[in-house]
């Protein structure tokens, strides 16, 4: 009853019909061939943790279809995604065969929220006995389930007959939800997949949830097994980049997150930055930076008047990582963009180059010089790990210097009678210079100068101002 109301007020980008009754026509074509229909994971997970007669704010429904081993080719998740996008074709469908699951996308339209629906196949691979046996009706959807993370994450609700609506929670999840708690389904999980503990972190901040006691050992005891070196083994066996994606999947929701911070504590409380590298953990100087980057980011943006183009949760995780000499290997393992891959790779250089060079006493067009090779990221790496003796000079490079400009261009320069070709480009950035130094203020300064330094009579003999 609560899916269906919450369900029916969701404002999703669907065009024609509410949600529930789309649930309800996929329920339908389940039945039909005989298949069992769920809702799994995290909305079931939401709806139950919400007050009553509140609309559950859903990004993804996650459908989990049991086929009961019939021999469909695709799989049947895949089945009703072909049949449903038929009726809906300005939904977009992705299969992913390996998994024998389906994905319908309706993108984001006016005040209604995108909506993802995810149809997997129930996975009865490890199921020894006859499909039709009703045993494995429970079993399959079970099995699937007990492959999940934790018990919060592993409840379903039916929505196909017998007993639609049915909540199915095998492993206790409604109990957790109670004591607020997030516990995970079997010892192995955590060395399973490491990715697991990131998940748990994230999952017991946003909910304000507490880690279970022996879900926290488990934690503790896949961390001392040596999480890095399975890493590297899997590299080896070149398993880690599946791994690395999700790794990264789960850094990018944390340090988006308002709760990074309680978040990123508690990882390293748990010692599970060293999934990422064993040296990791965060000292006082590290927090500083991590909380400047964000608040410093914003504020170049204001000054310089445009993006930077790199988002505030990648700068984040280039600061943590920034501290360690193999930052571009753990970078690159993790399939970030090439621009942190690079930055990161140059910062050493970088910061020696800019700590040599700017030094105090310095005229503005010398510290526009240093500053101008490099990208505002770089500069903002570079700042935050450095406030007094690199993040002064770039601040007054973001706000002022790079602002100002010759007064005159290279149509002036012709009016002026000055010959066209490379030496303009050269006028006008000793223009500049003189303009940062305080040299030139105005056209007529910058005329003034001109007639100094680059005198017409000299440069071209017969030249008239006025032709
Ligand atoms: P959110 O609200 O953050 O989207 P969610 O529970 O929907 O939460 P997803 O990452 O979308 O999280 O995953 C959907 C479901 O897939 C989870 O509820 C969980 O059951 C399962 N799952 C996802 N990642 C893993 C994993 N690494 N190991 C086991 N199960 C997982």
């Amino acid at each position: 009853q609560r899916l269906q109301t919450s369900l029916q007020a969701y404002p999703t980008a669907l065009e024609s019909q509410e949600l529930w009754a789309l649930l309800s026509q996929i329920a339908k074509a389940a039945q039909q061939r005989g298949w069992h229909l769920y809702v799994v994971g995290g909305a079931v997970r939401d709806l139950l943790l919400a007050p009553e007669n509140t609309v559950v704010p859903l990004k993804d429904i996650d459908l989990v279809v049991d086929s009961f081993r019939s021999s469909v080719v695709d799989g049947a998740g895949v089945v009703l995604a072909q049949q449903l996008q038929q009726q809906y074709p300005e939904a977009e469908l992705q299969v992913h065969g390996e998994f024998q699951t389906a994905a319908l996308i309706w993108r984001a339209r006016a005040g209604h929220a995108p909506l993802m629906i995810d149809i997997a196949t129930a996975r009865t691979e490890f199921y020894p006995y006859p499909a039709a046996n009703p045993e494995v009706e429970a079993s399959s959807i079970r099995q699937d389930l007990y492959r999940r993370d934790f018990t919060i994450n592993a409840l379903a609700i039916r929505l196909t007959s017998p007993q639609p609506g049915l909540l199915l929670d095998f492993f206790g999840g409604a109990l957790d939800l109670r004591r607020r708690q997030v516990r995970v389904l079997h010892a192995n999980s955590f060395i399973e997949d490491p990715t697991r503990i990131f998940r748990a972190v994230r999952f017991a901040v946003r909910l304000g949830f507490t880690l279970d006691a022996q879900t926290e050992r488990f934690i503790r005891y896949a961390i001392d097994s040596g999480i890095y070196a399975d890493l590297q083994a899997q590299k080896e066996r070149r398993r880690l980049p599946a791994l690395q994606t999700r790794l990264k999947a789960e850094l990018s929701y944390i340090f988006q997150a308002d709760y990074w911070a309680q978040s990123l504590g508690l990882l390293d409380k748990l010692g599970a930055l060293s999934c990422l590298h064993p040296d990791l953990s965060i000292d006082a100087a590290l927090w500083r930076q991590m909380h400047r980057v964000g608040r410093w980011r914003q504020r170049f943006i204001d000054a310089v008047g445009r993006d930077m183009g790199v988002a505030p949760w990648l700068m984040r995780l280039e600061v943590l990582l920034a501290k360690l000499d193999a930052r571009s290997q753990i970078a690159t393992d993790l399939q970030l963009p090439l621009g942190s891959i690079q930055r990161l790779e140059h910062l050493g250089s970088t910061e020696a180059t800019l700590l040599a060079q700017l030094q105090p006493k310095q005229l503005p067009s010398d510290i526009y010089q240093t500053l101008e090779t490099y990208d505002i990221p770089t500069l903002l790496l570079a700042s935050v790990r450095y406030p007094k003796r690199i993040g002064t000079y770039v601040w007054q490079y973001a706000t002022r210097l790079i602002h100002i400009k010759s007064p005159i261009d290279g149509y002036h320069l012709k009016r002026l009678g000055y010959a066209p070709g490379p030496t303009y480009r050269q006028m006008l950035t000793v223009l500049t210079h003189a303009a940062l130094d305080g040299h030139v203020v105005s056209v007529d300064s910058a005329e003034a100068y001109l007639k100094r330094h680059y005198p017409l009579e000299q440069l071209h003999p017969q030249s008239n101002p006025s032709d």
